[in-house]
């Protein structure tokens, strides 16, 4: 976290500026803000985590006071109600706040679930429906995975589709060293992607235990379905999670409305709102928009950071904040109230 943006949200919160901000800048400004997580977990250990430990948002502790703290200041609401409001059959109520998940990692439903129905918060969790119900977790977190377990052995550096990325076991250096990697690996075509992390796996030595890994699973359906009728909304976070921006016109087609209509399927609802995978400018465009469209979404969520102004929404561009398992509270709630400078 950067130290002068640290300090000043300090300050804010020992004054007990933010909620105040929050309140006079809704008066002048129609705002809806929307928070991305990922993951809620408590691990021990980050050293010996094997997984990506930068895909966890929050600890459960974290996570319940940031839940009851935007219940307290803002009215949480679904994407269902946003297009009511766009729709012009509802109002927006003062101060509006989405909360979102993506991916659809299972500690969504052990940790944040109980969370979220025993403090009322609705939540849309972003699935990426291939994975849910299979024992293999997202391809990022794999990745991740084996940078790890290829740091353990004795082979340096480690080769992945046309560059090399040293090997530490340093917690810092690592996470460093696999955002180069997942910044590589997020550039290559997908079914070079996928090639490429099956021959990793081979290189590494690593096969997939039967179950997976109890760290990092995808969702089960019936966690799914259990969710969707207690208040959590679903939306589509593509099939495979790819960078849809890489994909042929037809593979694009097939995982907006493939992931689109399974969801529909298992929820009886329709679902009308996509996160793009990843989220950058580079991993959706106007090709992708225009796409989302055309397979009937109605609002698609980036990963851009920010906030949106609900008279002049981007539909197809809505950004989000990022909270991020380093967020303190006073972090969390200056970045609430003064967006523009902590995202
Ligand atoms: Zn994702």
């Amino acid at each position: 976290m950067p130290g002068k943006k640290a300090i000043f949200a300090k300050v804010m919160r020992a004054i007990g500026l933010p909620p105040i901000v929050t309140r006079m800048r809704s008066l002048v400004c129609d705002e809806v803000t929307i928070l991305a997580y990922h993951r809620v977990l408590d691990i021990a250990d980050e050293t010996a985590y094997p997984f990506d430990p930068d895909l966890i948002s929050a600890s459960s502790a974290d996570f319940r006071w940031q839940m009851a703290y935007i219940q307290k200041h803002y009215t949480p609401i679904t994407f269902g109600r946003l297009l009511d409001c766009l729709d012009g059959k509802d109002t927006l109520p003062p101060r509006p706040i989405i909360v979102t998940f993506d991916d659809g990692f299972d500690d969504n439903y052990h940790f944040a679930f109980p969370v979220l129905k025993s403090l009322g918060v609705p939540a849309t969790i972003f699935i990426s429906t291939g994975y849910i119900d299979q024992p293999r977790t997202f391809w990022f977190d794999w990745l991740y995975y084996l940078y790890n377990m290829a740091a353990a052995s004795p082979v340096q550096p480690l080769s992945f589709a046309g560059a090399s990325f040293s090997l530490s076991r340093d917690p810092a250096r690592r996470q460093e060293i696999t955002a180069n990697l997942y910044n590589h690996a997020k550039r290559l075509p997908d079914d070079v992607l996928r090639t490429e992390i099956a021959a990793l796996e081979k290189r590494v030595g690593v096969s997939y235990p039967e179950n997976g890994f109890p760290q990092s699973r995808p969702l089960s359906w019936k966690q799914v379905r259990e969710m969707a009728s207690h208040g959590i909304e679903l939306g589509s976070h593509s099939v495979t999670h790819p960078i849809l921006a890489n994909l042929s016109e037809t593979k694009l087609h097939e995982e907006l409305t493939v992931s689109k209509a399974r969801l529909e399927h298992e929820i009886g609802q329709p679902v009308d709102i996509i996160a793009y995978p990843v989220g950058y400018d580079f991993a959706f465009n106007e090709k992708v928009i225009e796409a989302a469209r055309k397979a009937g979404y109605r609002l698609g969520a980036c990963y851009l950071p920010g906030i949106n102004r609900a008279k002049q929404m981007d539909l197809f561009r809505l950004k989000r904040l990022h909270v991020e398992r380093y967020v303190d509270r006073s972090y969390f709630q200056t970045m609430l109230a003064l967006p523009e400078f902590f995202s």
